[in-house]
């Protein structure tokens, strides 16, 4: 089987396991009947997410241009406090800005190799946990836009992580952790004024992905190399995982043009 395209991140069903669909120019290619195949990657080319073109990624599968000027790739995805939208002030384009920050958001609890905190749509759940490789999350505030939930996240990471870091992730299976005792003593770190947003009768979520911990793990990119060969073991998060523990960034490959064979 032979498939061709630009590789934007993996969708995912909340199923047990989980299932994981490559999306290769919007061909939905279901991974979870491919492991134990060999998969061939053969880098070609670029297709910016934003405006299509072949120049090489920048960042988040925008070219240079693209990522300093469209409102997707704006500073408040990664840093939600900086959004303005619900004041009627626009960053790059207001109407988008609305659209994305004055809908319901959480911050949450999620454990990917150790706890952290962070933001999301309320619509983005459980996706959002998946594309993490969370293994539990547990929504701890729920507020009427993404800035009210970007204060809350500024006041509680100083006390937890708000970063997944990627091996520590792929290294651990954990599914036994207290979340909720961790979500019990963090209230009194929300600020006066957004304890109304708190919640405390959430459940866990448990997600279970397809995928055992590897001996060894050695990340692999097409930006490094533009041909990779490997047997599919297992998927977590946005990571392929081929036998010998070579994982790659699906996500951190967005906008790159593939060749993809499997025998
Ligand atoms: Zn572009």
């Amino acid at each position: 089987m032979k498939f061709s395209g630009q590789i934007l991140k993996m969708i995912s069903d909340h199923t047990k396991p989980i299932r994981y669909y490559l999306n290769l120019s919007e061909d939905l290619i279901c991974m979870n009947q491919l492991f134990n195949q060999e998969l061939s990657f053969q880098h070609i080319g670029y297709q910016c997410v934003s405006c299509g073109n072949d120049e090489p990624v920048y960042r988040m599968g925008f070219c240079k241009k693209c990522f300093f000027k469209s409102p997707y790739a704006s500073d408040t995805i990664l840093r939600p406090e900086l959004s303005t939208a619900h004041l009627g002030i626009e960053e790059r384009d207001l109407a988008v800005e609305k659209e994305i920050q004055l809908v319901p958001h959480i911050v949450y609890l999620a454990y990917t190799g150790e706890v952290k905190v962070g933001v999301t749509r309320e619509s983005q759940i459980p996706t959002r946990w998946i594309d993490q490789g969370a293994t539990l999350a547990l929504p701890i505030a729920r507020t009427r836009n993404r800035y009210e939930a970007g204060v809350i996240e500024v006041e509680i990471k100083k006390h937890i992580t708000d970063k997944t870091q990627w091996k520590k992730m792929l290294q651990t299976q954990e599914k036994d952790i207290d979340i909720i005792s961790i979500r019990d003593s963090i209230k009194s770190y929300l600020p006066k004024d957004y304890e109304q947003f708190y919640s405390s009768d959430e459940e866990v979520w448990k997600m279970e992905f397809p995928y055992e911990v590897p001996m060894n793990i050695e990340a692999f990119s097409l930006n490094k190399k533009s041909e990779f060969t490997g047997i599919l073991k297992g998927i977590k998060g946005q990571y392929l995982c081929f036998e010998g523990g070579q994982v790659i960034n699906i996500r951190g490959h967005e906008g790159y043009v593939i060749n993809l064979s499997v025998s």
